[in-house]
């Protein structure tokens, strides 16, 4: 079995579109893959509906979140670290986990207009009004980086981000994240399960400690995504045995973007018996097969 279980298509920061990107799920050879759009789960049906016969559809999201480093017990506070949190099998139309997505697509449109009118009012040649409507339901920096491609002003998505568009640069713009206890009991409300994301990923910026990691366990998180394009070998090792310590499963996945990232579907997979888990621990949705 190859179970790739985090990819983006074009309703968030990816380019194939949910239909596109079954068909090369299946015929880059994998029996399962999970679609998980940034903060929108507009993809599901058209990736539902155009599945191919022999691959497994598991409907999810990434949940873009923030959360002080240290944990979340009083006095934790201070430093904050952006966590993205893989949601899986919640159902789509908890009321609650519905109004804060589309309180995240807010945030997003909001902040990458304010990028894209920065860039402009700077000289460099993006029109904020078409980066916006070519982004679709949720909006992200990549798109923006597509963009300054296209103008010529880069010649590719990643060295968009190691200047113009870092959290560091001069036209980064915070958006309000989901403070990451609150994503995890909602995701966990509408019956969900919930995975960390490449949370060794250093590239990225500051790390929750695992003492805060653990603290999510009671709380309803179910595993660790180890295997990511992201994570070294030292990352993998201390993160898989941080998950069997806690009693989480681990997960590895492509984080396949398109052409706007390198990596291709099933690059790295989960196991079939953590796959399993992660099945016995859902009751908000069912996946799709064909
Ligand atoms: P945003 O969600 O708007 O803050 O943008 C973050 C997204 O940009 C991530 O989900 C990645 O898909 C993408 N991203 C971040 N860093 C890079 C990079 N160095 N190269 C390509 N894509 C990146
Ligand atoms: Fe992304
Ligand atoms: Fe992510
Ligand atoms: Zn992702």
């Amino acid at each position: 079995m190859r179970i790739d279980l985090h990819t983006h298509s074009k309703v968030s920061d990816g380019t194939d579109t949910p239909a596109q990107l079954v068909t090369a799920a299946a015929a880059a050879g994998l029996d399962v893959v999970a679609l998980t759009d940034h903060d929108t789960t507009s993809g599901w049906a058209e990736a539902a509906a155009a599945l191919p016969e022999g691959l497994t559809l598991v409907p999810g999201m990434e949940l873009s979140c923030a959360s002080p480093a240290e944990g979340f017990g009083p006095g934790a506070g201070g430093r904050q670290v952006a966590v993205h949190l893989l949601a899986y099998l919640f159902d789509p139309e908890h009321p609650e986990l519905a109004a804060e997505r589309l309180r995240l697509r807010g945030e997003r449109t909001r902040r990458l207009r304010v990028m894209a009118e920065r860039m402009a009012a700077d000289g460099l040649p993006v029109d904020p009004d078409a980066v916006l409507s070519a982004a679709g339901p949720s909006a992200g920096r990549p798109h923006l980086a597509r963009a300054l491609m296209e103008a010529g002003v880069v010649s590719s998505v990643g060295e968009a981000f190691s200047d113009l568009l870092s959290s560091r640069g001069r036209y980064y713009v915070h958006k309000e994240d989901t403070p990451l206890l609150r994503g995890v009991h909602l995701v966990a409300a509408a019956g969900g399960v919930s995975v960390l994301a490449h949370c060794r990923a250093q590239s990225r910026g500051a790390m929750l400690t695992d003492d805060a990691i653990a603290e999510l366990v009671p709380e309803g998180l179910g595993g660790v995504e180890v295997d990511h394009v992201d994570h070294d070998d030292r990352d993998r090792r201390h993160l898989r045995s941080l998950a069997a310590e806690l009693g989480l499963f681990t997960t590895g996945s492509s984080d396949y973007h398109g052409r706007n990232k390198v990596v291709r579907l099933g690059t790295h997979t989960t196991g079939p018996q953590d796959y399993e888990q992660l099945l016995d621990a859902a009751t908000g949705a069912t996946v799709v097969r064909r």
